[in-house]
Order: C-alpha cells, then sequence, then structure tokens
C-alpha cells in the first residue's frame, strides 16, 4: 500500500524555497516542500437560471444593447437592475445605441484554464452612451495592444456564431 492507491498521481517531488535569498539560516518551510502533483478531470454542468436579467440576454441574441432606467429618479443603470440601488423603484427595460467610452480597463495575460480564452484578455469598463453607471465586458478586435488607450470610444460587438453562454453574445470593440 502506498501511493500507488492514488490513481491520478502524476509525481511527488521536492520544490524548492522560492525565496531562498530571504532566508540565510536555511528554508522555513523545509517540512512542506514535498509536493503532489495530481491529474484532476473536472467535468461541472450547470443548469442557470438568468431571472430578471433574462431580457437583457434575450435583446442581446436580437443584436439590441438594453438597459434599465428607473422612473421616480431617472438614474439609467448601466448594468440593467431590476431594482433602483438608489431610490427602490422597480425599473423599466429602456434601449441604449450601444456607443460609450472606455474608462478603464485592465490586460490579463495569465487567466486560468478554465476561461478558455485567448491571452491578453482585455477586460474594459465602458461609461454607455445614456447610462450612469459603468458596464463591463471584454474587448476585442482593437489590432496591436499598443492602441489600447484610456478614453477611447467603443461600441458594443454582437456574436454571429453560436455560444456556450448568453454572455458572450457581446463584446466591446473598437468604435
Ligand atoms: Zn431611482
Amino acid at each position: 500500500m502506498g501511493t500507488e492507491l492514488i490513481s491520478n498521481l502524476l509525481e511527488i517531488y521536492t520544490a524548492e524555497d522560492p525565496m531562498a535569498f530571504a532566508h540565510p539560516d536555511g528554508d522555513p518551510w523545509a517540512d512542506f516542500r514535498e509536493v503532489m502533483r495530481v491529474e484532476w478531470k473536472v467535468d461541472f454542468t450547470y443548469k442557470h437560471v438568468l431571472g430578471k436579467y433574462s431580457k437583457f440576454f434575450i435583446e442581446l441574441a436580437n443584436h439590441k444593447f438594453l438597459t434599465t432606467e428607473c422612473p421616480n429618479c431617472g438614474k439609467v443603470w448601466g448594468i440593467p437592475r431590476p431594482l433602483c440601488s438608489d431610490c427602490m423603484t422597480i425599473t423599466k427595460w429602456k434601449e441604449l445605441p450601444g456607443t460609450g467610452t472606455m474608462v478603464s480597463y485592465s490586460i490579463s495575460n495569465f487567466v486560468p484554464a478554465f476561461m478558455k480564452v485567448e491571452t491578453p484578455y482585455v477586460l474594459a469598463m465602458v461609461k454607455m452612451d445614456g447610462a450612469d453607471t459603468l458596464f463591463t465586458h471584454q474587448l476585442r478586435n482593437y489590432g496591436d495592444i499598443e492602441n489600447i488607450k484610456m478614453n477611447m470610444p467603443v461600441k458594443v460587438a454582437y456574436a454571429t456564431e453560436p455560444v456556450v453562454h448568453p454572455m458572450l453574445l457581446m463584446h466591446f470593440e473598437p468604435a
């Protein structure tokens, strides 16, 4: 009996102290450097209900960008909200032109494998024209990474191929 009981065991190895320069008296984690690596196949299937947000995704499939507007205080929520967070009034759907200004962004060169996206992955925070709050989604089709600038005009682009989640029905691209 022993580790042969672990059918998906890949290896057991001794990791080096990555900060040896900071440990002149020896590795304080020496007792914990023995590392087991296993292959772990994970396959989850979710049934995911989009609830009160469903109309947003249904209309994305129709190439329309919806948000919600508060009939009481007039605030337009860039990411739709069924309830106005400012005055607790039930909102109404409102179509926007799908254009806006990228007010912030982050560029990820490493993403978790499960995301199955190409890197660099650019996440844009966009002030949509006609909305009072920001909307966050991926920026694509920007060409060279040097083209990405603060306050650049962007627009919603709609998927033309089948997608695995309605969230992928849109992305941003330079306007
Ligand atoms: Zn309100």
